[in-house]
């Protein structure tokens, strides 16, 4: 099925394509082809690049660094990216604390903040979860206590994505003891060098370290650094999950691993039966993508108070995870035995990333609303 795209949007597209190939340099491309993570200086140097256009963020207003793009554009500038491939603009500054400051925030916070996150001058991590608090995150218990014009936090978050590379986290914290646990629960903002803040890290199961536990031992946050209400925190937070959901399905980055899938299949040494039928799973799989991207644009179309737009963010999540951890597994079965070696910290000594991205994908399931929660809110949205 093709997409009806107008002239203008056609247009955009070729631009953006045209302004990628200028632009990406050719070695972040070749790593990124190959399987490797960008590392921190890569991601905020391409993420500036995009800015000077406006593209870092784009549906965001002008007059706070974004395009001013409409949804269908936001999405084929995405699409063109993972189609290079290059990074995405760093997703906690741009699509989770951006629209939030924009639908909660005050002015002084606007001003402040906004052209920082659309510049990546400023690095912001997530801190959500706890242990114990994942999928049931509304039992949070990290405290913020009134004194005077500070909140001073204590407790811990957990899964925190480049929290070592980050300078100020979004936190969700506890104000007080409500007896619907959803209210009670604040968003804070503060520095990650703030006295009283230990980052430590987590290793995952590819050998690299994305992730880390971060403690909160009496930090000193000014109440200023409030988003939203105090004890009102959950509205910023079901406003937030529900465009991190839509961001995961990532259907241009299961066409542009399909890609590799064909390329590295000729020089895999599969022949005959094998190779039919690794032929016949990538035919099946392109199939598979091209129907998400159908429910991508369904959702698109739809307006965002549309309760089915929320049931459509779940299917893409489900499924756009089941997608990239099965392409995952077809590249190791082409790459055979390679795909068991395990690269490095930096990638240079890596025969193949196959394998590592592989054990890396199982976590797509869990983040942003695991596979079992998606399952629920999918019954609940049909019945
Ligand atoms: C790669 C990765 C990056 C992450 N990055 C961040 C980050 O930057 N910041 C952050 O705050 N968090 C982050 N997280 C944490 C993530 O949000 C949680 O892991 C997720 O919400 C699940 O919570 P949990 O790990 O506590 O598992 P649990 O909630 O304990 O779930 C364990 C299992 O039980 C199932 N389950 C739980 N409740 C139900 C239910 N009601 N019905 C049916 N099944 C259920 C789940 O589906 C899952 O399979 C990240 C996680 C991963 C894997």
């Amino acid at each position: 099925m093709d997409l009806h795209l107008t002239e203008a949007q056609r247009a955009f597209q070729l631009e953006v394509r045209a302004f990628i190939d200028s632009k990406l340099p050719p070695a972040l491309r070749r790593k990124l082809r190959e399987g490797h993570f960008p590392n921190r200086q890569e991601i905020v140097d391409w993420h500036r690049t995009l800015n000077e256009k406006g593209w870092a963020a784009p549906h965001w207003p002008r007059r706070y660094g974004g395009a001013d793009l409409g949804v269908v554009e936001k999405i084929l500038l995405q699409e063109e990216l993972y189609r290079a491939p290059a990074p995405q603009p760093l997703a906690f500054n741009v699509t989770m604390l951006g629209p939030v400051l924009l639908q909660f925030g005050t002015q002084e916070q606007l001003a402040y903040w906004m052209p920082k996150l659309a510049n990546l001058d400023v690095w912001f991590s997530q801190g959500f979860s706890e242990p114990g608090s994942g999928s049931d995150l509304a039992s949070l218990r990290t405290s913020a206590l009134r004194d005077g014009d500070h909140y001073i936090v204590n407790g811990q978050k957990i899964w925190t994505t480049m929290a070592h590379w980050a300078d100020w986290i979004f936190c969700l914290v506890r104000t007080s003891k409500e007896a619907r646990r959803q209210d009670g629960i604040s968003m804070l903002l503060f520095d990650l060098r703030s006295p009283g803040v230990t980052i430590r890290p987590i290793r995952s199961i590819d050998g690299n370290h994305h992730f880390n536990e971060v403690f909160f031992d009496n930090v000193r946050v000014p109440v200023a650094n409030l988003v939203g209400q105090e004890g009102r925190g959950w509205d910023c937070t079901r406003f937030l999950l529900g465009n991190e959901r839509t961001l995961i399905a990532k259907v241009g980055g299961c066409k542009e691993r399909l890609g590799r899938a064909r390329e590295l299949l000729p020089d895999s040494g599969l022949r005959g039966g094998a190779r039919r039928r690794v032929e016949e799973e990538i035919a099946l799989l392109d199939a598979e993508v091209r129907a998400l991207e159908m429910i991508q644009w369904r959702m698109v179309a739809l307006e965002e108070s549309n309760p089915r737009a929320a049931t459509l963010a779940s299917v893409l999540k489900l499924k756009g995870t089941e997608l990239q951890q099965r392409i995952a597994s077809l590249l190791c079965r082409i790459e055979g035995t390679q795909a068991m070696a395990l690269h490095s910290e930096d990638g240079a000594s890596a025969a193949s990333t196959v394998g590592a991205n592989y054990l890396y994908m199982r976590a797509t399931s869990i983040y942003g609303g695991a596979s079992e929660i998606q399952k629920e809110l999918l019954t609940r949205g049909m019945f």
